[in-house]
């Protein structure tokens, strides 16, 4: 039997769920060809709910929680990687259905993994972490439908947040000219910093949408869903685009028809954990070249496994700035 090694296991125990720190073994892994010693994971909007039992995140238990993880291959049995090569893993399931990132050892499948590209540490990897490939994500799919910096304002949704302060790193230094919007005003300088133009508040996106309203935003990246993205869709310019990623409102999205079929405009839905390998593949490559790390650091707090139970109470309630990176 190999070493013990340190976990969060979810559990359930007289039907309550139960979070613990503990220790397992690389006999007790889940399937896999690759076995990694993992570095870094992160806390991510989908690991709170999961642990703070708001969402049934977990579909079996016990669960190692944690959709994130870099590090280095212990062993491996795929031939495209060799002990000592460093990884980086997003989605897949993992944290969710296959043993994730909060464990100093995890094993997956050698197609999950992606080689952490030139330039990237596994520290950087996951100040990036599954929010800010998502907003990669999103900035691809902005540029893929054809909107460029001339096109007029990008807003940002959920801007103090993980996706949302990524995604404004992203769009700054690309050339776009972002407008930020946040429940937490108090963050202006803090958004203005990592490349917004404007910062505003939240707010005018929650009074109950128009089919259409005056049109201000060439494109939008929205981590938010419900009341916010049907606004932000009746205040799109002609043939503006939208990504929706996420659900920090609502997961509905009381909309008309009338932005599509009067101003053309776009709606792109973005999912990073299904992503076919060679986008992954693309994305973290664009990663390492445009996004400017050292304006990352201001958005990263790194905390010990001990304390991930505490801060996914406060990732829920809206509470975390920027990302959480966990070190293992
Ligand atoms: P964070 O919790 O870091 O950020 C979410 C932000 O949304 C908050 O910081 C807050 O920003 C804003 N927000 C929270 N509650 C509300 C509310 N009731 N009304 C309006 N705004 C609100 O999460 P992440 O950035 O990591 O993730 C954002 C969303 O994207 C989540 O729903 C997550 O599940 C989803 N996601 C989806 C992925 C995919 O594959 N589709 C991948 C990664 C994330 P502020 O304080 O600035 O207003």
């Amino acid at each position: 039997m190999s070493a013990p090694f340190k976990a969060i296991i979810a559990d359930k125990h007289e039907g309550m769920l139960t979070i613990d720190v503990s220790t397992m073994n690389d006999d007790e892994l889940m399937e896999g060809t690759v076995t990694v010693a993992v570095e870094y994971s992160t806390l991510n909007y989908k690991d709170g709910l999961g642990l703070a039992g708001k969402a049934p995140i977990y579909k079996s238990l016990p669960m190692v929680p944690g959709v994130d993880f870099s590090g280095e291959v212990l062993s491996s049995e795929d031939k495209d990687y060799k002990p000592g090569d460093k990884v980086v893993l997003n989605g897949w399931g993992v944290g969710e259905s296959h043993f994730g990132g909060y464990a100093e050892h995890a094993r997956v499948p050698g197609e999950w993994l992606v080689p952490l590209p030139e330039g990237l540490s596994t520290a950087d990897a996951m100040a990036i972490g599954t929010a800010g490939y998502t907003s990669m994500l999103s900035v691809m799919a902005l540029e893929e439908a054809g909107v460029t910096p001339e096109d007029g304002e990008i807003l940002v949704t959920g801007a103090a947040g993980g996706v949302g302060s990524v995604a404004i790193v992203l769009l700054a230094k690309l050339g776009y000219t972002v407008v930020a919007s946040t429940g937490r005003t108090s963050e202006e300088a803090y958004l203005k910093d990592l490349g917004a133009a404007e910062v505003i508040d939240r707010e005018q996106f929650s009074t109950p949408p128009k089919p259409l309203a005056k049109s201000r935003w060439a494109g939008a990246i929205d981590a938010v869903g419900s009341v916010t993205l049907a606004n932000i869709l009746s205040q799109m310019k002609y043939g503006g685009v939208v990504t929706a990623c996420g659900l920090a409102q609502g997961m509905d999205l009381p909309a008309s028809v009338a932005p599509f079929i009067l101003r053309g405009v776009k709606l792109i839905g973005i999912d990073s954990v299904m992503r076919p390998r060679d986008q992954r593949i693309e994305a973290w490559q664009r990663l390492a070249q445009d996004l400017d790390m050292t304006k990352l650091e201001s958005v990263v707090t790194t905390i010990p496994l001990e304390d991930v139970p505490e801060y996914a109470a406060q990732i829920v309630e809206g509470q975390v700035r920027g990302r959480i990176v966990v070190k293992i």
